[in-house]
């Protein structure tokens, strides 16, 4: 069988790409490593009957109207609105940074207290570089630098596994700061999770006569066997061009589950700990669908610097290097015979909706 186009990963990304192709008529074969679709939004039901996202906890959330018009004829998303708590010693605080946190946080009078005011002062009496170079002095600005202690430092540590002066001030741009009592994660529109769970999203995004799927199989092994029109490459930059320039640094995670015989865990899905815990977060999934069930299943999440790339690292080492690949990527993408889509061929801290984006965006600049 010939294939118009070879899409390597069934993300997001590869996914999006695929049903695009298809609908223009092209016969799109998805090349997977992995033995199943979704990428890292892939989900299950366990044994319990609560849906696991394998690869950590997913909250569709978007601005964009394309995006959501062409998500929404795959699924229905419930109405689920993230909110993250922060634990630190027995309390739990709102996160992002608002009102109420700040309040319980300094002891202060939600009713009376001036917030504006509070920050201002807070921020200054910190030292930082202004304006902000890294993250560290992205969040001092403001915040101060005992909020930025608090909540951001241990967290961003064991995120990262650097020190928060070498990860750039973007990675703190994704977490607001407010002055009011918001407790959203995200002030996206649109937001929710798809109502049967991710997996079956992608079922129907992938279900058309012109896409076929082979799955357990890597891209590189098979290559050589086909003659594609064009090939859409949606895993790492920096191993499709055999690490010419050294490799880019990636961040993984272990997951560590724990069944317990209890309805509820945790006050919100996903909680924070920013203290000396080894964990970064736990999420309690049943929330997320609002599945009813007589016991529950957490799932801690351990950074680590080896396993499957689940982040890229932003900092001016690894953005130097991108910028290197990306030169050769965007060769090949004039030449409209490769296309690099999504958070690994981009090497970029992207979110779903970012990534959905990129491929019609991308996918229509070629067809
Ligand atoms: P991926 O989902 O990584 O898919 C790439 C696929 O390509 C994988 O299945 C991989 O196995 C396959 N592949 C790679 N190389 C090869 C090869 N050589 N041959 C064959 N197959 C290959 N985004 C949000 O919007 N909201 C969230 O709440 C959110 N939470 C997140 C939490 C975590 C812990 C993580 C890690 C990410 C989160 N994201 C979130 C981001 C989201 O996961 C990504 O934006 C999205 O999954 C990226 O899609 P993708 O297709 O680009 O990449
Ligand atoms: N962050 C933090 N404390 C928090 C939440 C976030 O220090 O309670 C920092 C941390 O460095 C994290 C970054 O902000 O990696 C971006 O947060 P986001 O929630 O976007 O991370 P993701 O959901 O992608 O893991």
């Amino acid at each position: 069988m010939s294939y118009d186009v070879l899409i390597a990963g069934a993300g997001f990304s590869g996914a999006s790409s695929a049903r695009i192709l298809a609908e223009r008529g092209k016969k799109v074969l998805i090349i997977e490593k992995r033995d199943h679709i979704g990428g890292n939004c892939y989900d299950f039901k366990n044994s319990r009957g609560i849906t696991l996202q394998k690869y950590g906890p997913h909250i569709f959330h978007t601005k964009n109207d394309l995006v959501w018009d062409f998500l929404k004829r795959f699924s229905d998303f419930n109405d689920y609105k993230h909110r993250v708590l922060s634990r630190i010693d027995d309390k739990f605080y709102p996160i992002p940074i608002n009102k109420t946190t700040v309040c319980d946080f300094f002891n202060l009078d939600t009713d009376t207290v001036n917030i504006a005011e509070v920050l201002k002062q807070e921020v200054e009496r910190s030292c930082f570089n202004n304006p902000p170079q890294n993250f560290e002095d992205q969040v001092i600005s403001q915040v101060g630098t005992r909020l930025y202690e608090a909540f951001f430092k241990g967290y961003t540590m064991k995120q990262w596994g650097k020190d928060p002066k070498n990860l750039s001030a973007d990675i703190a741009k994704r977490v607001p700061v407010r002055d009011n009592l918001d407790d959203h994660y995200f002030g996206d529109k649109y937001q929710g999770i798809p109502v049967n769970g991710f997996t079956p999203l992608f079922e129907r995004m992938l279900d058309h006569p012109n896409i076929t799927v082979l799955l357990n199989t890597d891209y590189f092994d098979v290559k050589s066997s086909y003659n594609p029109d064009l090939t859409v490459y949606t895993g790492e930059l920096d191993r499709f061009f055999d690490y010419r320039y050294g490799k880019l640094e990636y961040r993984s995670l272990d997951f560590r589950y724990e069944n317990l015989g209890a309805e509820q865990f945790q006050p919100a899905a996903v909680v924070n700990y920013p203290g000396n815990e080894k964990w970064t977060r736990i999420t309690e999934y049943k929330q997320f669908l609002s599945e009813k069930t007589d016991s529950t299943t957490l799932c801690y999440e351990y950074p680590t610097p080896t396993g499957e790339p689940y982040y890229v690292i932003i900092n001016s080492e690894n953005l130097e290097k991108r910028e290197l690949y990306m030169q050769d990527a965007q060769r090949l993408e004039q030449g409209k015979t490769v296309l690099f889509t999504g958070r690994l061929a981009e090497y970029r801290y992207y979110d779903m909706d970012r990534v959905v984006l990129s491929a019609i965006m991308k996918v229509k600049n070629v067809v």
